[in-house]
């Protein structure tokens, strides 16, 4: 992606088609959102010779003391899925925002944020970690409080292995910190914050993991989340989500919403607030027993459906569940969700 020409006064992103076709369906998406939506390129990320911008989307007030969910896609270059899924999703809610005025009258008390591609030059090589071999999502100065899966849990070893954390003591790479710096900004100051970052590739059901990845021990707020889980189950009956600690199958170092979430706490002001670093692990375990012969079409097919039809069945399938983490988010008020 070359030749970036940002139009200061129209606030308008014009790039030449790039060869990420996720990134062109993210231009695509602010070119049309900008009318509703704060649009920012946090950071770009120059690899051989192009370009490649890290967007955000901010629906709603400039006041990041409001409620928010916030969704974050493509940390993980392989699981395009995701990404597809987020922007799958704010398409429909652009496209609603042109008629229903309820819709449109929400924002006023509750935001919508995302960057839906974190990772673009990773997605661009269709490598999990980004262009320098670094998992973002080991990537955090955090170490786990007790024994890691060998490599998995996170390594130093060399960044031509997956699962890579980069040098110790270096600061973390561009797009981990373009994550910080924007929870910092937007999303830590809310009364109540949902992040929901979502992943593919874990197991045979989807998962919604929250804190810790660390340890072991429980997540501090734990009655926030349990109270979370049962509006969710009197809301949708038959959700499909596995709702569970990460911890409960790994634990992992440098973990960007451990480290996140521990910046939160130590802020006195945003202790007071509701922080809830979500993680959606899509199992894609599911696609590969339906289509086994996907696997043999190469590492990718691991992390992300082939079959179009799949493709647009997960984007239907995780519809509710951000309108409701949305929605609830609005909703958590004297220390607990409704
Ligand atoms: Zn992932």
């Amino acid at each position: 992606m070359n030749d970036q020409i940002e139009d200061e006064n129209t606030t308008s992103f014009r790039f030449e088609k790039s060869q990420l076709p996720e990134l062109d369906r993210v231009v695509h998406l602010v070119e049309k959102a900008k009318k509703f939506a704060a649009i920012d390129i946090l950071e770009t990320i120059q690899f051989r010779k192009s370009n490649f911008p890290i967007f955000s989307l901010r629906f709603g007030p400039d006041d990041p003391r409001l409620p928010c969910l916030a969704l974050f896609g493509g940390v993980h270059g392989l699981e395009r899925i995701g990404s597809q899924t987020i922007v799958s999703f704010l398409e429909s809610f652009v496209a609603r925002l042109e008629w229903d005025e309820d819709l449109l009258e929400s924002l006023k008390t509750v935001r919508l944020l995302s960057i839906p591609i974190v990772n673009p030059a990773g997605m661009y090589m269709g490598r999990r970690s980004n262009h320098h071999g670094v998992d973002l999502m080991r990537n955090a100065p955090i170490e786990a409080e007790g024994p890691t899966p060998f490599l998995i849990g996170g390594h130093r070893i060399t960044s031509r292995i997956p699962y890579y954390r980069g040098k110790k003591n270096e600061p973390m790479e561009l797009e981990s910190q373009a994550v910080i710096n924007f929870c910092e900004k937007e999303i830590l100051p809310a009364s109540c914050s949902i992040a929901l970052d979502v992943h593919s590739g874990f197991g045979m059901r989807d998962r919604l993991w929250y804190p810790y990845a660390k340890s072991t021990r429980q997540f501090e707020r734990i009655a926030e989340v349990q109270s979370l889980t049962s509006l969710l189950k009197r809301s949708y009956p038959n959700h499909i989500y596995v709702v569970e600690p990460q911890s409960q199958h790994y634990l992992t170092h440098g973990d960007l919403w451990d480290y996140i979430y521990e910046k939160h706490q130590k802020n006195p002001d945003w202790n007071k607030n509701l922080f809830l670093p979500l993680t959606l692990e899509m199992g894609s375990w599911l696609w590969l027993k339906k289509n086994p012969m996907q696997i043999l079409s190469g590492s990718l097919a691991v992390f992300h459906p082939i079959a179009g039809h799949r493709q647009k069945r997960i984007f239907r399938r995780h519809i509710a569940l951000f309108e409701f983490l949305w929605r609830a988010s609005k909703y958590y008020s004297a220390g607990k969700l409704i």
